[in-house]
């Protein structure tokens, strides 16, 4: 009986700590995640799930940036939206929000922004959740050059992409083609003042939420300090078949961040 009741205040005691399951994986440093200071770019679909997947992971110091207000179109794929916050609220500002209750001991905030007016780059980790590839290798540049992993997110339909990006290693752009410049420029070309030209694609919940927890998944490996776990270089998820497939892309001679990075550094490191 004695045996028995001591494993019952051991299981209570156990079961106290929010965080328990989470340490049994011995290679995760849950202070560092909870000390990591990370930035969201996009507080859409994907942002709405890695916000949800950070929070409940550990992560307390998040800083969330959009420009945009919530829409009824939002509203299928996005967690922390309410119809009440329809074109009264930024979504920034409701993640944040809607965030800091599910965990009230987390740090968020929410930046009501441009990406492009961002000025602190000051984190150890940055999550992109964006629509668009202008606001993508802006962040990516940034990133880049500020010597801070950067976890690229992408959907459309049922299609998802992951990218993981650290200092040394291949960027964003280092696997740009041709059509994905045409499509920066038709963006440019259609851009007015300050009014992206974003074309509407098929979007839904369950690619979102997959790639989203890809993204925070990487996220716990590199702020535990296991980037040799981490995907190298990209994961291409196609939902309809249930494929998936890791490619390693090679760092582009004609990249214009790593020239940078080269001269400034002068001391580029092998990634991985
Ligand atoms: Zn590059």
């Amino acid at each position: 009986l004695d045996i028995i009741c001591d494993m019952m205040i051991h299981v209570g005691f156990e079961d106290d700590d929010r965080y328990d399951r989470m340490r049994r994986f011995e290679w995760m440093d849950i202070d560092r995640i909870q000390s990591a200071r990370c930035m969201v770019v996009g507080a859409g679909a994907l942002g709405n799930e890695v916000i949800k997947d950070m929070v409940l992971a550990g992560f307390k110091r998040i800083t969330v940036v959009d420009m945009d207000g919530i829409v009824p179109s939002n509203l299928s794929r996005c967690l922390f939206f309410r119809e009440t916050d329809v074109k009264v609220s930024g979504k920034a500002k409701i993640v944040a929000k809607r965030g800091m209750e599910l965990d009230p001991s987390c740090s968020i905030t929410g930046i009501h922004s441009n990406v492009e007016d961002v000025v602190d780059w000051d984190y150890d980790l940055i999550i992109g959740c964006v629509d668009n590839l202008k606001a993508r290798m802006h962040v990516n540049a940034h990133a880049y050059h500020h010597g801070v992993p950067f976890i690229d997110g992408a959907i459309d339909g049922f299609i998802g992409k992951v990218q993981v990006i650290v200092p040394g290693g291949p960027c964003l752009e280092c696997t740009l083609n041709r059509t994905h410049v045409e499509l920066m420029e038709m963006r440019f070309t259609c851009t007015g003042n300050g009014e992206a030209f974003v074309p509407k694609k098929a979007s839904d919940i369950t690619t979102a939420s997959i790639i989203a927890a890809i993204q925070v998944r990487e996220a716990l490996k590199l702020m535990s300090d296991k980037q040799e776990l981490c995907i190298r270089d990209i994961l291409y998820y196609d939902g309809m078949s249930g494929n998936m497939g890791i490619y390693t892309v090679p760092v582009s001679t004609s990249c214009p961040n790593h020239r940078c990075v080269d001269e400034s550094d002068n001391n580029s490191e092998e990634h991985g």
